[in-house]
């Protein structure tokens, strides 16, 4: 397929799972693909050569560095934010400093990338942030930081979607229920309490997500913005 040729697609956090796999899905419809990581160098390094595209270091929870990535990639057509980390715990344990990080990944990153993004992006530019079913319901304890993060973004496509918007470029949020990955392995201990919660019984595939980021991403998707796009087998309906 060639929906993506030659389009320029910045994907932030690709080394692995769903990142990883919105990278292999933009590549193979002949985009110009860099992604980011932060940790996996060797699972950066497997996708960036069996795929063709740009591996980079740089930790979402550096503002500066973050800004830089995007800048220095020039015109995008396409930024996908996917970084995202959870920390399950009691909160009145949980180490505030670690909490501040999360946010600083899962909500600070999202907000200055898009922006930075949009400085250079052409008219019909595509903006796509990886939520979670979770910014709309979180029907387990332990994980108030990661629900507070995700519904943030919701906040961020409405209304960025109308600063954009008179340049056709769009702003969306994909929230996925369970995906396999190592976050959220199908195997894990969570399996059957998340399970409970399906209508679809099993964890979805991170291939599935990519998917409707490719939509979003296409020409189809031109009047979609400011919207959640929920991919969960109904784990919140
Ligand atoms: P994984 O933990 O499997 O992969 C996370 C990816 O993000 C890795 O490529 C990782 O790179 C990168 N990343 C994490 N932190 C940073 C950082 N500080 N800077 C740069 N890159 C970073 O997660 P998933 O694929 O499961 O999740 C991806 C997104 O989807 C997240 O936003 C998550 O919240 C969301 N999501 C996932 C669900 C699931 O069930 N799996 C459900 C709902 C939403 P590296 O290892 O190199 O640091």
């Amino acid at each position: 397929m060639s929906e993506f040729k030659d389009k320029s697609v910045l994907v932030l956090g690709g080394s692995r799972g769903i990142g990883a796999a919105i990278v292999r899905r933009f590549a193979s419809d002949g985009a110009n693909v860099t992604f980011t990581y932060a940790g996996s160098a060797d699972a950066a390094k497997q996708v960036a050569s069996e795929t063709g595209s740009t591996a980079v270091v740089a930790d979402s929870a550096d503002r500066e560095a973050l800004i830089k990535v995007v800048r220095d990639r020039g015109p995008l057509d396409v930024l996908v934010v996917n970084a995202g980390i959870a920390l399950v715990g009691d909160p009145l344990e949980q180490d505030p400093d670690e909490i501040d990080r999360l946010f600083r990944i899962n909500v600070h990153a999202p907000y200055h990338a898009a922006v930075e993004a949009a400085r250079q992006m052409p008219d019909g530019g595509r903006i796509i942030v990886i939520g979670s079913v979770n910014g709309d319901r979180m029907p387990m304890a332990g994980l108030a930081s990661y629900a507070l993060s995700k519904s943030a973004l919701q906040g961020l496509a409405r209304g960025l979607a109308r600063d954009l918007g008179p340049r056709g470029i769009t702003v969306n949020i994909v929230q996925p229920g369970p995906i396999d990955t190592d976050l959220n392995p199908a195997d894990g201990p969570m399996k059957d309490m998340m399970h409970s919660f399906l209508a679809i019984k099993r964890h979805g595939r991170p291939e599935e997500v990519a998917g409707m980021v490719a939509w979003l991403s296409g020409p189809e998707a031109g009047f979609v913005t400011g919207a959640m796009h929920t991919i969960d087998g109904a784990f919140g309906a």
